[in-house]
């Protein structure tokens, strides 16, 4: 067996572990992170039906070579057309109460669910459906060890284009110039994509946490907030610095010392058990005494995977609770409207109850 193949299997145990929770006898994953997750399939195009004891991968001929490939734990099933196979194999599998994913079925597909049923049901075969919410992110948020090695290589890839590349940064460049280079020093590392596009917020433009890279060319004398990311088999990575070029000021080494103070309280004393707003305030009161609470207007962090944004969530509400496994993000910013912004972003993994950085990108020493 693959270590692949074991890592799919337990994910599976896992899942069924949740169905027994809810006294379903099956579930529908149409959720394409979740799809990946639960088989290993890496197409775009498919569903799940896993049973107590059947997984069943359908897909369409464009698919089914690889799906068999890919997925060594699933039984593959031809499709026609949409879910022609549905009606036939939830009774097949003897699957009475079906989950699906509420958050991502949409109205049509719901539609086309419950008429798979409807001719289930024509059939002499009565099956009821059960919206269900957050199953599979649920389980993604605890890596294993596969995943933990893919997401050390995506933060890797990262950290190394990021280290490459700000250090070529001048005075002159645009904003955009110094995303390309970004994207190319990741996709020369071996990303297969950015995680998302990437940030580049120059002078007072640091001051929108979700500034584009534009035309704006950079200055000597201003912050320039950097977040990118890069994926690498699916898995993504997420990594904020701000640099200063030329000689900092004294109102941009007030601003980084209060971030970085607070990044690093948080990285130091999350714990396990904790939930995602506790975690979040052991930053937050580190910029609030320090008379900036209402410049850090977002969450602190959240958690990463094959999704960029994904569970658990680490903001002032968030009531989820982080457990050893988890991966997450810890990023406290500073944004002063007219003056720019200071972010710091890192990567963590909870281990015997603390936080281990995965990031090693070179942070800025005013
Ligand atoms: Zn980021
Ligand atoms: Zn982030």
């Amino acid at each position: 067996m693959t270590t692949a193949t074991s890592a799919v299997a337990t994910r599976l145990e896992g899942l069924r572990t949740k169905l027994a929770e809810k006294s379903v006898d099956g579930i529908l994953i149409s959720e394409p992170s979740n799809r990946r997750y639960l088989s290993g399939f890496v197409g775009t195009a498919g569903h799940l039906i896993i049973s107590r004891d059947h997984a069943v991968l359908a897909t369409d001929f464009r698919y089914t070579e690889q799906a068999s490939r890919q997925a060594p734990d699933y039984r593959v099933e031809r499709t026609k057309a949409g879910l022609d196979w549905l009606p036939k194999l939830a009774p097949e599998l003897g699957i009475r109460t079906l989950a699906f994913e509420a958050d991502n079925v949409t109205v049509s597909l719901y539609n086309r669910i419950k008429d798979a049923m409807q001719e289930a049901r024509g059939a002499g075969v009565e099956v009821q459906l059960v919206p269900t919410s957050g199953i599979g992110l649920e389980l993604r948020s605890v890596k294993d060890a596969p995943e933990l090695a893919l997401m050390q290589k995506a933060v890797d890839i990262a950290d190394d284009a990021f280290d490459e590349i700000s250090q070529k940064i001048i005075p002159g460049m645009t904003e955009a110039e110094i995303a390309w280079q970004i994207e190319l020093a990741a996709r020369a590392r071996g990303a297969e994509s950015l995680s998302f596009e990437t940030i580049v917020g120059a002078g007072a433009n640091g001051a929108l946490p979700h500034h584009r890279a534009a035309d704006r060319i950079v200055n000597a004398g201003e912050p320039i907030v950097i977040d990118m990311g890069a994926r690498y088999q699916g898995y993504c990575s997420d990594l904020t610095r701000t640099i200063f070029l030329g000689k900092p000021d004294d109102e941009f080494k007030r601003v980084y010392d209060i971030v970085l103070g607070a990044q690093l309280t948080a990285i130091e004393t999350v714990a396990t058990g904790m939930t995602g707003a506790e975690c979040d305030n052991l930053a937050r009161a580190v910029i609030e005494q320090a008379g900036e609470g209402e410049a850090f207007g977002h969450s602190l962090g959240h958690g990463v995977g094959l999704d960029v944004h994904e569970s658990p969530s680490v903001g002032a509400t968030a009531k989820n609770v982080l457990a050893d496994g988890m991966v997450f993000t810890i990023e406290p910013g500073i944004y002063l409207s007219g003056w720019g912004g200071v972010r710091i972003e890192d990567i963590v993994v909870l281990e015997n109850g603390r936080a281990r950085v995965l990031s090693k990108a070179r942070k800025f020493v005013p």
